[in-house]
């Protein structure tokens, strides 16, 4: 990839043209642009939620315009078709909108109940922005994926520092030259290009938070530079997401949604669908299906292609070894085959009868293949998925409303489409991300607003209390009363911002609280 010690290229995985060159920068270039960023982050925080909001939903209305422009150059990056480009860049667009819509209603200060015992207290929470936010990405969603941290994390006040993929840093500068060009004051958001050693320079280059997409081993790496500094991380890892198909589902939709989630980008998905737990009284007519979805699918980089070919090499020989182990282990391919992993292309792969521990179930496959293995029944297509240490997403699909919800609330991950695929990432206001080795943290909604701010805490006294209870000048009878407030028999009611007391236990004559007002005889 590298052409020189100082740039690199990036590539058409279609025809292995030059897309364009960049510099290969290293820790004190990352530095200084995290530097920059900090100036900026003041400035940008100091224009408050509606001048951030008015500059956000220009730069989304300027992405929407200029959509066929930005899929033009991720399908030549990434050599996805122009189609699943502009859906990518669509559902993008969406979040922009959102987060700069509703940055205000999450993030704004808001009151909360002292209780009893600080009752004299206004008590607080407000979100400050963290400062500057490294965001690093991957290639195989280079919009949707790093715009789910920077839209968010701008959204919140904070200026973003974006190292892109190697192999898509053309489609990472056109998004960052978007935002420069809406906010020309400062740069609120900076490119940094180079290998993997400029991801793990930003990782010690001063930044408030790691926002991290890619790979689970990438993922513990910058976890484990992060942890030097105690700098934060978010972290959006791999996947080996699962369909479970129940014997009352609708089988042409769900054979449907989990060839277009398995064959879709080439297999290139961290969500994508790579394992189907069918009950065994519809296996044979899910399966006959799935596979003639599977044949009708033309992959290649013309305009009509389902797929284009993958888009980062070393991926070819991960899928020829997944699939190898699985036809070893007893699996059988029903559709393609080893000969389907072509060099660039791979034909679709339909595999069934796979055993749970090979490498095809277990380990992230990142192609297009799918297993469809049988399952007694739904408990057990659920058991079958939590197996896997991953933990992104998965999908159900039934005739059964509870069933689902049960399975749904059983899955060990982070999202879960009903009756259909994916639709959780169009849904801006839920939050995105995993459990498990799928990583970490919550980008979209109002989790990912969350995540890029800090909470602080404040309480101001409104009145003072007559006896001090955080003071050496309490006396014991102080913290007898309030022992005796909080036990159970004391049955302590909250009115209208008024405290009393129904029938506590006996105390002392003449002490007690009363209507907010400590009463002690004997101070
Ligand atoms: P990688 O882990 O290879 O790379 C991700 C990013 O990390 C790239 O920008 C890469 O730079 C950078 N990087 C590499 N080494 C380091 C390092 N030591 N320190 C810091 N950064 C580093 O993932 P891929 O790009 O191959 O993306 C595919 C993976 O991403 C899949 O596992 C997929 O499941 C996952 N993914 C997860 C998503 C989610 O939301 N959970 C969404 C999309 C993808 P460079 O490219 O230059 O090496």
């Amino acid at each position: 990839m590298p052409t020189t010690a100082q740039t690199f290229e990036s590539h058409s995985p279609a025809d292995g043209r030059v897309i364009a060159t960049y510099p290969i920068m290293d820790a004190d270039a990352v530095r200084e642009a995290v530097d920059r960023g900090r100036i900026a982050a003041s400035w940008w925080v100091s224009l408050g939620f509606d001048e951030r909001k008015a500059r956000l939903l220009r730069f989304k209305a300027l992405v929407a315009k200029r959509s066929k422009e930005l899929a033009e150059l991720v399908h030549a990056e990434n050599g996805k078709p122009m189609d699943d480009a502009l859906l990518e860049i669509i559902l993008s667009v969406e979040h922009i909108n959102w987060a700069a819509l509703n940055a205000r209603s999450v993030l704004k200060r808001r009151g909360v109940r002292p209780g009893l015992l600080t009752i004299n207290q206004a008590a607080h929470v407000r979100y400050q922005a963290l400062g500057v936010v490294g965001v690093i990405g991957p290639w195989n969603y280079p919009v949707f994926t790093p715009i789910g941290s920077i839209a968010y994390a701008l959204a919140a006040g904070n200026a973003i520092v974006f190292k892109p993929s190697e192999f898509t840093p053309a489609v990472g500068e056109w998004l960052i030259g978007a935002i420069n060009e809406v906010i020309p004051e400062q740069p609120v958001a900076q490119l940094v290009t180079g290998l993997g050693a400029t991801g793990a320079a930003l990782c010690e280059a001063g930044v408030d938070k790691i926002s991290f997409t890619g790979s689970t081993p990438t993922g513990k790496k910058v976890m484990a530079a992060c942890a030097k500094t105690l700098t934060p991380v978010l972290l959006e890892c791999g996947g080996k997401d699962a369909v479970l198909v129940d014997k009352d589902a609708d089988l042409e939709k769900a054979a449907d949604a989990a060839t277009f989630g398995a064959f879709s980008n080439a297999g290139q998905t961290c969500v994508g669908v790579e394992r189907v737990y069918v009950h065994q009284a519809v296996y044979d007519e899910f399966l006959a299906l799935v596979a003639a979805k599977a044949r009708n699918l033309t992959p290649g980089h013309g305009p009509d292609s389902s797929y284009g070919p993958m888009t980062m090499p070393s991926q070819i020989e991960v899928i020829r070894e997944h699939v190898r182990d699985a036809l070893e282990r007893g699996g059988r391919a029903v559709v393609g085959g080893p000969e389907s992993v072509g060099e660039g292309v791979v034909e679709p792969i339909v595999l069934t009868g796979v055993p749970e521990d090979s490498m095809a179930i277990m380990e992230e496959t990142f192609g297009p293949t799918l297993v469809v293995n049988p399952v007694r029944d739904m408990d057990e297509a659920v058991d079958r998925a939590n197996a896997a240490d991953f933990g992104l997403a998965a999908s159900v699909f039934s005739g059964s409303k509870a069933t689902m919800e049960r399975a749904a609330a059983q899955l060990h991950v982070g999202m879960v489409s009903m009756n259909s695929w994916v639709m959780y990432a169009g849904v801006s206001a839920l939050p995105w991300g995993g459990v498990g080795q799928s990583g970490f943290g919550r980008i979209h909604g109002p989790d990912g607003l969350l995540e890029f701010a800090r909470s602080k805490s404040t309480v101001r006294e409104r009145f003072a209390l007559p006896v001090p209870l955080v003071s050496f000048a309490r006396h014991p009878r102080t913290t007898e009363i309030v022992r005796r407030l909080t036990s159970r028999r004391g049955r302590v009611v909250l009115q209208a911002g008024r405290t009393a007391v129904g029938k506590p236990p006996p105390l002392q004559p003449g002490v007690g609280l009363t209507h907010g007002r400590w009463t002690n005889a004997h101070p």
